[in-house]
């Protein structure tokens, strides 16, 4: 079995069989306008208007951005400003919910009959990398030289610890799913692969069912380690192809496209209801009843926690896993597109272990799933040797957390190849401008 790294993290699916159950509506919404890579969408609506479910109140500003849809119907409160939890700031929409779920009176389902008309699809669904990435999956699915693609691979690996809400798509979107297989046949005719953990028979059992009579589509079995889903690692463990530094996937002859976001797009094609809600697993040590949520998109994290039963000694909140999720202020926080889980953790488990000096183990640089060499990046960041970093490649590190994971001395080496990055691009920019004016 092909292995780039990667560690046996605790499953802690507890919610695996939790089949999502619906929210209450919230009585208001926060939509920002950067829930995805690239261009922020542009508001279309201004405060006092009115507006209904399904209805675009963002419009994509550009190849690379997404459109925002309403996830209620009631009056548009305010459009003003909002800063991300990763400190960006940005447009946001806030919408109070007028009870009535009144669906826009345009929603129906759109014409594709060729390749240009679902790419067009795709592009006004308002679907994004659902698994996490929120790049924009219509920029992924133009492909100039289509003879060059060998595969589309589905990932259906979810390999960071609590998350579930894949798992679920997978079992209760099946329809969706075999949908969505359908359209890629049929307007790319590649072979088709879904990658699940074998650690997850549930899954691998109904998506083979599904795909036992369809020619050109398989199942292939990962193995059961983390982080198999980051999109190098499944390329490479179902392929064997590695992608080069600086290269994408579409230079080895593969696309990559998460399970949900495929079943996002087969939703829209055959219903016209664009991406306005998400299932969101909402779990760890401060939940007192994790579930599955089917939550509507720019509702507050503090509704589904009150829905699962409420929060007990919170700590720590985190949007994602606990191997790359980022920690929010408070729960106040909308449900974003790509949002797939919201953990709240107690002192015990929110408390950071002691660090300690490094003993030059190695067990960071045999985790590393990029081939990196951890402990070498954090020496050269400390000493404030941009150009080692340089060297050490930090700039291909995936922050995907194996090395902290395994570290014996508790470096936080994530927080490093974080801060690591910005020291690189500063030193690169400024190597780039003394060339220039050398040549001027
Ligand atoms: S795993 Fe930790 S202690 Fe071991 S070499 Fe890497 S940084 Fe040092
Ligand atoms: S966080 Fe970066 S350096 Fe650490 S294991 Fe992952 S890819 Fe390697």
């Amino acid at each position: 079995m092909r292995r780039l790294g990667g560690v046996h993290a605790p499953h802690r699916k507890n919610t695996a069989g939790s089949k999502p159950e619906r929210l209450p509506l919230p009585k208001e919404i926060v939509l920002p306008m950067s829930m995805h890579i690239g261009a922020p969408a542009k508001p279309v609506v201004k405060a006092g208007d009115q507006v209904a479910v399904g209805q675009l109140v963002g419009e994509a500003a550009g190849f690379v951005s997404s459109p925002v849809y309403s996830s209620v119907s009631g009056k548009v409160k305010s459009v003003g400003d909002f800063i991300t939890s990763a400190g960006q700031k940005t447009t946001a929409i806030t919408i109070e919910s007028d009870g009535q779920q009144t669906l826009w009176e345009g929603l129906k389902p759109p014409a594709v009959t060729n390749l240009d008309e679902f790419l067009q699809a795709v592009r006004d669904s308002g679907v994004v990398g659902l698994g996490g990435a929120g790049f924009p999956t219509a920029v992924k699915l133009t492909v100039k030289e289509l003879d060059k693609v060998d595969y589309i691979l589905i990932n259906g690996a979810e390999c960071e610890p609590y998350i579930t809400s894949d798992t679920r798509t997978m079992l209760d979107e099946t329809d969706f799913v075999a949908e969505g297989i359908g359209l890629l046949r049929k307007f790319f005719g590649k072979k088709i692969v879904i990658g699940i953990e074998k650690n997850k028979p549930e899954p691998i059992r109904v998506m083979k069912d599904l795909t036992a009579k369809t020619e050109g589509v398989e199942v292939f079995e990962l193995p059961g380690l983390y982080p198999q889903g980051g999109e190098k690692v499944l390329i490479y463990s179902i392929t064997g192809r590695i992608v080069p530094e600086g290269k994408l996937p579409l230079d080895v002859g593969v696309v990559v496209l998460n399970v949900t976001t495929l079943a996002a797009i087969a939703r829209y094609v055959k219903t016209g209801m664009p991406l306005i809600e998400k299932c969101v697993t909402v779990d760890g040590s401060a939940v007192k009843e994790p579930k599955n949520v089917i939550a509507p998109i720019g509702a507050p994290i503090k509704d589904l926690f009150e829905f699962c039963g409420g929060l007990e000694g919170a700590e720590k909140i985190l949007y994602g896993g606990p191997m790359m999720g980022i920690a929010v202020p408070d729960d106040s926080v909308p449900v974003l597109k790509n949002t797939n889980d919201v953990l709240a953790f107690n002192k015990k488990d929110a408390a950071l272990p002691e660090e300690t000096p490094c003993i030059r183990c190695g067990r960071c640089v045999k985790a590393c799933p990029m081939k990196l060499m951890p402990l070498n990046i954090e020496t050269a960041y400390q000493l404030k040797k941009p150009e080692l970093l340089e060297t050490y490649k930090v700039n291909l590190c995936m922050e995907c957390g194996c090395c902290a994971f395994v570290c014996p001395a508790k470096r936080r080496l994530v927080q490093v190849m974080k801060l690591s990055k910005p020291m690189l691009k500063s030193y690169q920019d400024k190597q780039k401008a003394g060339k220039e004016a050398k040549v001027q």
